[in-house]
């Protein structure tokens, strides 16, 4: 499972890359991006701070598959 950035609802505040304590989530040309999805650590700070509601979380392929 990994933190997902919805696009279009981003309005690039920051406070989700801000706030992870991992580092995960950069922001580049005004959004959020998530460039370390593997060491997301799911502890939801990013969605708790993002009034947009832009942070969703996803299953990845490899726990779909178990
Ligand atoms: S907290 Fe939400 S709105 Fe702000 S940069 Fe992150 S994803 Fe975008
Ligand atoms: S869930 Fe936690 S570790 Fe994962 S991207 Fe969000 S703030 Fe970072």
């Amino acid at each position: 499972m990994t933190a997902v950035i919805d696009k279009k609802k981003c309005n690039g505040c920051g406070l989700c890359a801000l706030y992870c304590p991992l580092d995960v989530i950069y922001m580049e040309d005004g959004i959020g991006h998530v460039v370390y999805p593997d060491e997301c650590w799911h502890c939801g700070a990013c969605r708790q701070e993002c009034a947009k509601g832009a942070v969703r979380f996803e299953f990845g392929a490899m726990m779909l598959a178990v």
